[in-house]
């Protein structure tokens, strides 16, 4: 099996019927980056900045972090890479700050956490900002926010990196050669205004891990409810299906940047819902990309159409009946 992976590396993940589907990679560490060669990924769909300020004992000064996404960008050699803005607080706590959240928080989760954090400690996000363009000079940027929950939010965070753009142009500095602004749809409210929000997107990529968790209001790090709400239910996937119906007609990307994404029967429901990107963990890009090569989009997406309009509990016996039927 691993060989054949391996040989999957250089085939592009075409479904049967001709559809071109981008398998990215999710990231947060240098060293990650050559798991793009390894794997064959299409780029990186969601590089996860925190990770840098977890290991740091300090907030880290602005070079370190322009250092930092430079060499990924140069790793990366010209694909595509999707950096997220730190999402820290929740279950990602920080030395230098948790002690202030955990003071306020009592479901951290929902709490003082990402985009909210970033953008009231202004010296935080500018600082960001600045080593993203500076990181980037001379090549594209993709920058995403976590955690966006209404339409002024991302106004707002965007707003910053205008600024800190404005400084680096009046000082003649190098930029970037394009810069592309996207949002993480994992907080259910801005789904119902998405719509407000899409024409100023190039991308949105829906984060599954932390949407499941709270359109359950179910704990994502609570083992006592790992089991019992399944992403293949139909409260998900109706939900992922009218998010990809309010994006149709937009000129936007809409990928998922979940765990979801990274699993067999999961995968094959997200394609029959509409989704032609995945950024997945680099261990499921093999697998998938084989998945994608044995499935057609049109049978599947009649298939799921059915099972919208008349759910079982659960799908997840149907899509196996699906899959082992044809072989799958
Ligand atoms: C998510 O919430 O689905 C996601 C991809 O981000 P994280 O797991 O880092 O919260
Ligand atoms: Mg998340």
């Amino acid at each position: 099996k691993k060989a054949s992976y391996a040989r999957l590396r250089d085939v592009e993940p075409f479904t049967r019927d001709g559809e071109r589907i981008e398998v990215m990679m999710n990231a947060g560490l240098r060293d990650d980056v050559s798991m793009l060669a390894m794997t064959g990924a299409d780029g990186i769909g969601l590089y996860r900045t925190e990770f840098q300020f977890l290991v740091s004992a300090a907030l880290p000064q602005r070079e370190r972090q322009a250092r930092l996404y430079r060499e990924v960008l140069e790793a990366a050699n010209g694909k595509k890479v999707i950096f997220r803005t730190v999402d820290i607080g929740g279950d990602k706590s920080l030395p230098y700050i948790s002690s202030e959240i955990a003071k306020e928080d009592e479901n951290p989760a929902m709490g003082w956490r990402a985009l909210r954090l970033a953008l009231e400690r202004e010296g935080l996000m500018k600082s960001q900002a600045r080593a993203l363009l500076e990181g980037a000079a001379g090549r594209e940027l993709n920058v995403m926010f976590p955690m966006v929950s209404e339409p002024w939010e991302f106004d707002a965070a965007k707003a910053v990196f205008d600024g800190q753009l404005s400084y680096l142009k009046d000082r003649k500095h190098k930029l970037p050669t394009a810069i592309n602004y996207g949002v993480m749809l994992e907080v259910p409210s801005l789904a119902e205004v998405l719509d407000l929000l899409l024409p100023r997107l190039s991308f949105v990529s829906i984060g599954t891990n932390d949407l499941t968790q709270f359109l359950f209001a179910a704990d994502r790090a609570n083992p006592m409810l790992a089991e019992r709400y399944d992403w293949l239910s139909p409260a998900i996937l109706r939900f992922l299906h009218r998010v990809v119906q309010n994006s149709m007609g937009h000129k936007i990307d809409l990928g998922v940047c979940g765990e979801m994404g990274g699993r067999r029967l999961e995968a094959l429901a997200l394609l029959g819902l509409g989704i032609r990107r995945l950024s997945i963990t680099p261990a499921a890009i093999g697998p998938i990309k084989e998945l994608i090569r044995r499935v057609d989009t049109r049978e599947i997406t009649d298939a799921m159409k059915g099972w919208l309009a008349n759910p079982p509990q659960n799908m997840r016996a149907e899509l196996q009946a699906w899959a082992e039927e044809r072989e799958i």
